[in-house]
């Protein structure tokens, strides 16, 4: 229901949390999630503009009346980006959708000397609503001045999570690096092995099919994105390493019979899990019994 209520609200728009402000200019707003924040923004009244790859001839008058600056470039394409940003108002606020947050933070930081404020979407442009969804955000400067702009998201549906960028980068790596990792790896042994995907999906109940899902909906999306997140972060190819590492101590266990070790080590990580165990085990069937119900009503 909550779904559909917000869905509902997307069509209508949104209440307007600022209606004093000026333009709203996304810089590479023309992008994959650059559009769909340039739609949230209008949907929500505001006048936007989009500042991209051939517009920089006119980019002071793009910014010159603007409430906010937000930079949805490319990765590797952030940091120059912001260099090159003409001087701001004074009261503008600074905000990116990087999927890193460190460096972003810093460039903002040293190009602006008003408010900034760093987001970043936990998802990707293919969202049919933000209900549920997570953004985190990380404080630069001038926090009262960038409320205004968190309540305007907080009305599209998402949770809002503050964190620091080192915090953020570092959790970033557990949660996408290493994930979408495996996933690739993952992929990529399906392939090797040249495993029959429609079979797997027909021996396959929900809870194996939204694995399979997890992992083949990497391959849906863009390997350019992938690469980006995936080496973020010199550190990621040195925790890649030691998951290597438990993998293959893992196997070793198996390997050389040793059943017992096995079971041991298993009830080591169920200790080390502790009621996290049980409670994800009723998220997912929560998780699962909830699209059962949308499939069948
Ligand atoms: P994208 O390639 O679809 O969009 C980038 C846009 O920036 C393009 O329109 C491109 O023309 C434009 N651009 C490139 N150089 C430019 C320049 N110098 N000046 C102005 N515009 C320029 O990429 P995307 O997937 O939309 O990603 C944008 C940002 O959003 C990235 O920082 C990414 O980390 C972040 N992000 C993406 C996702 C996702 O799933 N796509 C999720 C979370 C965060």
């Amino acid at each position: 229901a909550m779904r559909e209520s917000y869905s509902c609200e997307n069509d209508a728009g949104f209440k307007q949390v600022n209606p004093q402000a000026g333009d709203i200019v996304v810089v590479g707003g023309n992008g994959k999630l650059g559009k769909l924040f340039v739609k949230m923004f209008r949907l929500s009244g505001y006048s936007v503009k989009v500042l991209g790859r051939e517009d920089w001839h006119q980019a002071e008058q793009l910014v010159a009346n603007a409430s906010v600056v937000v930079v949805s470039v490319p990765i590797d394409k952030t940091e120059e980006t912001i260099a090159r940003l003409p001087k701001l108002p004074a009261d503008c606020v600074l905000t990116d959708l990087t999927s890193v947050k460190q460096a972003p933070m810093k460039a903002m930081l040293a190009a602006h000397d008003g408010p900034v404020v760093g987001l970043h979407p936990m998802f990707g442009p293919d969202i049919k609503s933000f209900a549920k969804q997570v953004i985190i955000y990380c404080d630069g400067r001038g926090a009262e001045h960038y409320q205004w702009l968190l309540q305007q998201m907080k009305l599209w549906g998402p949770r809002l999570h503050e964190s620091d960028g080192k915090e953020h980068d570092e959790t970033m790596s557990m949660v996408q690096a290493l994930r979408h990792f495996t996933s690739f790896a993952y992929g990529m042994h399906l392939q090797n092995e040249d495993a029959d995907l429609s079979r797997l999906l027909a021996f396959s109940s929900p809870i194996y099919r939204l694995e399979l899902a997890m992992v083949g909906r990497l391959f849906a999306q863009d390997g350019e994105l992938y690469a980006s997140i995936i080496t973020a972060a010199p550190e990621n190819i040195k925790m890649f390493k030691r998951y290597l590492r438990n993998f293959s101590s893992a196997l070793t266990l198996l390997e050389q019979g040793e059943r017992e070790a096995f079971v041991e080590k298993f009830n080591e990580v169920a200790d080390w899990f502790g009621d996290f165990a049980t409670q994800f085990q009723r998220e997912s069937r929560d998780l699962l019994l909830a699209a059962h119900d949308r499939v069948s009503h």
